[in-house]
């Protein structure tokens, strides 16, 4: 059997560790500029807070103290995580860390009847020690603890063991195809179109139609949902860090579109690299500017804004084409900016050579073809300064002045 322990609201929860008057209230944890919403207590989620939403459009709410907003305090929350894994680590004999406020934990050998004792035992002392609320799933592979941990969370149940099939495809009945691990929004809209709704009905597929229609990947999943551990998830050896990022102060202020753009686009770039030296994906991709102080009258010092992934990715080319959507939302013309920055978070490692589990055998191809591209590239660029290559976003003509030492100063050619 495999456990998954998961903290629930886990920002949330570290602040209200250190302060229980922030209990039962709804708060909010904001960017790392303020800018932007990125945890969010289930008081806050009933009030109608969405993941990324800017602070301004909740200004009102914050100042009658409807919701509380707070800074994020990362150093603290990597500091609980390391305790909260270590309490997590005396439970099983083999755990996987799989993000800062989950794990997986491999119990073989444990007596299933044994579990569920474990599993309150585990929620009772990260309450007691952490005052971090968890939830905690076993079932017969990865794929369904996620599931199960899911549901009870939903429940508000602490524990859940789901050991028999019946029992598992009820579960399985009333969650939406795209809560599976591994699928993206994007995605379960293809499935919609082929009349699968829900994980059930995914699982009732025949498996010769899932490997046709997903390949290698899907019949993966088929399996784990069928109660068959495959997801490997052994070249995980170390912990992954919570967020990366990448942001300079530019020597001098700058109102350039294309060139403030082109350095959003190296950062993301560098950001990337780092993510897949570390084998992992991000889930959200977040970037920040900086005005002048003397140009504060013009509007937002610190424009910041976050957009969610469809699904995990490491690949340069989406994470720079969601850094710079970004920053054209956040953009002001004619302000002059001082700095600016780029951060992924949502970290977790990569669950397969593959990036998504569900596409098509071309688009599986494509994908593979592209993390064989992203090596080569990581693979030339290794060592310091500047990448040799490059995405075209990432090259601007002119403005030589404005080298923040961080690109090259080599003409490009034109085009
Ligand atoms: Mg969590």
């Amino acid at each position: 059997m495999v456990g998954l322990v998961d903290c629930n609201n886990f920002f949330v929860s570290c602040e209200r560790s250190r302060n229980p008057a922030l209990e039962g209230r709804a708060v909010v944890v904001l960017s790392n500029n303020d800018g932007c919403v990125v945890a969010r207590s289930n008081e806050a989620k009933r009030a109608g807070i969405l993941m990324g939403q800017p602070a301004f459009q909740i200004k009102d709410r914050i100042n009658t103290g409807e919701i509380i907003a707070l800074s994020g305090n990362h150093l603290l929350y990597r500091e609980i995580s390391n305790r909260i894994h270590s309490i997590f680590r005396s439970y099983a004999p083999k755990t996987l860390d799989y993000s800062v406020d989950e794990a997986f934990l491999l119990m073989d050998g444990v007596p299933h009847s044994c579990l569920k004792e474990i599993g309150e035992e585990i929620y009772r002392r990260c309450w007691n020690e952490m005052h971090i609320p968890v939830t905690v799933g076993f079932a017969p592979s990865k794929t369904l603890a996620k599931i199960v941990t899911e549901s009870c969370k939903k429940a508000r149940r602490p524990v859940g063991v789901l050991n028999d099939a019946g029992k598992a495809r009820e579960v399985m009945s009333r969650m939406p195809i795209a809560d599976l691990w591994g699928i993206g929004r994007r995605l379960s809209k293809r499935l919609y179109a082929m009349g699968v709704f829900s994980i059930a009905d995914f699982a009732d597929r025949e498996l010769s139609w899932v490997r046709s229609e997903f390949g290698v990947n899907g019949e993966r999943s088929w399996r784990e949902l069928h109660g068959e551990d495959c997801i490997d998830l052994s070249h995980v050896e170390h912990e992954l860090q919570d967020s990366v990022s990448e942001s300079r102060t530019f020597p001098e202020d700058v109102s350039d579109y294309d060139w403030i753009r082109a350095r959003i686009a190296i950062y993301a770039a560098d950001c990337s690299r780092k993510l897949r030296a570390m084998k992992g994906e991000c889930g959200l991709v977040g970037v920040m500017l900086q005005t002048n102080r003397f140009h504060l009258e013009r509007g937002n010092a610190r424009p910041e804004g976050v957009v969610q992934l469809a699904s995990h990715t490491s690949d340069t080319v989406e994470i720079c084409s969601a850094a710079i959507s970004v920053f054209d939302r956040i953009f002001i013309p004619g302000i002059l900016f001082k700095r600016a920055g780029v951060w992924l978070s949502e970290i977790v490692p990569r669950i397969s050579e593959t990036p998504s589990l569900f596409e098509s055998e071309n688009s599986i191809r494509h994908k593979a073809s592209r993390r064989f591209l992203m090596n080569a590239v990581d693979n030339i660029n290794i060592g310091p300064g500047t990448p040799v290559i490059k995405l075209a976003s990432q090259i601007t003509q002119g403005h030589p002045g404005h080298n923040d030492g961080y690109s090259s100063t080599f003409q490009y050619p034109k085009n």
